[in-house]
């Protein structure tokens, strides 16, 4: 396979610790330009604006969107109008809307584009989904907590409307479950919202599924100490846990063996795919728990959170 030219956009924290050395690893991309408002790139061609590179470097077929949700819509919109394959970080952006129509454009303009959960990529992620397959499930449990500070340290737009809160690591846990259980819905949900921020903190969300089990998840920002991003999902043939937010895998507190971290390498293994096939892959399935536990959510007001 030809290598393919990729610009990556928004040279943030995940930009810097996942997309720019998985492109560096990567036989099917090369990296020729990275377009960022502060940060820059060596070795590449480095524009501050979307537009401005698009006009500049027709030579560079696909574009990874690194920025966060709320500002992605436009930069995709931009980028497929001129032609160019896209890969949008999770979430895939700020409502379930805007991301139908960013797979319609795609459709129109007969590029790629891929909505990625990096989650799915997980080591154990495929495994758990292939031995939970003919069994009957009676029971998800779902706790994923983690010190904010730790993870998110000054990313103001986090807390902003579109910013997702404390949903934008628990959607990594919903990317999962949509991934390797039937359907499931929400029908209840707490919000937990710091006095002077916008975005929930904490959430307690309860799904339920036709097949007939039901799902509780608890998603925390306030946890110091160890950190939790654990499955249980409770079986006709024993309890399956995946831990460390799809990494490891146990049945019945036998530890299963697992395969190497590797998630954004396995993303761009697959974005390569699509883009060599001429297809898409946009499921808005985890948006769409979110955005439901919007729409149910009883808020309750928590104590102000300071950086
Ligand atoms: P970040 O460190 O804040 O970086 C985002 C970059 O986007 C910024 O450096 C900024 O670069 C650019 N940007 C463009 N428009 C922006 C705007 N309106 N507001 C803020 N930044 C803007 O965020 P991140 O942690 O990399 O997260 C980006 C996306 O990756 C999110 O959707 C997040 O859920 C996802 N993600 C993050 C992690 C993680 O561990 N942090 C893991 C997996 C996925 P310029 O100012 O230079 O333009």
């Amino acid at each position: 396979m030809n290598t393919m030219k990729i610009a990556v956009a928004g040279i943030g924290k995940i930009a810097r610790d996942q997309h720019l050395p998985s492109i560096a690893r990567s036989s099917a991309f090369e990296l020729a330009a990275a377009v960022s408002r502060h940060g820059t790139v060596e070795g590449v061609d480095n524009f501050t604006d979307l537009d401005a590179f698009l006009k500049a470097r027709e030579d560079v077929p696909a574009v990874a969107l690194c920025v966060p949700p709320a500002p992605r819509y436009a930069m995709a919109v931009a980028a497929i109008r001129a032609g160019r394959h896209v890969l949008l970080e999770k979430p895939p952006g700020a409502t379930v809307g805007e991301v139908e129509a960013l797979a319609e454009l795609a459709r129109q303009n007969g590029v790629t584009l891929f909505a990625t959960w990096h989650s799915r990529f997980a080591p154990a992620v495929e495994p758990a989904r292939r031995w939970l397959a003919g069994k009957t499930i009676r029971h998800v449990e779902i706790v994923w907590k983690e010190d904010v500070r730790r993870w998110h340290p000054g990313q103001a737009w986090i807390w902003e409307a579109g910013g997702f809160g404390v949903f934008d690591p628990g959607i990594n846990a919903l990317s999962i479950l949509t991934a390797i259980v039937p359907p499931v819905f929400v029908t209840r949900a707490t919000l937990e919202v710091p006095e002077n921020r916008r975005m929930p903190i904490g959430v307690a969300l309860s799904m339920e599924s036709l097949a007939g089990f039901a799902v509780e998840a608890v998603f925390d920002w306030r946890q110091e100490g160890p950190q939790t991003w654990e499955i249980r999902i409770d079986t006709d043939a024993g309890a399956l846990v995946l831990a460390d937010g799809g990494s490891r895998m146990s049945v019945d507190g036998d530890e299963r063996q697992g395969g190497l971290e590797a998630e954004y390498d396995g993303i761009y293994q697959h974005f390569a795919a699509l883009v060599e096939k001429g297809e898409s892959d946009v499921d808005v399935a985890p948006l769409k728990l979110v955005a439901d536990a919007f729409l149910v959510g009883r808020q309750v007001d928590v104590a102000p959170f300071h950086e």
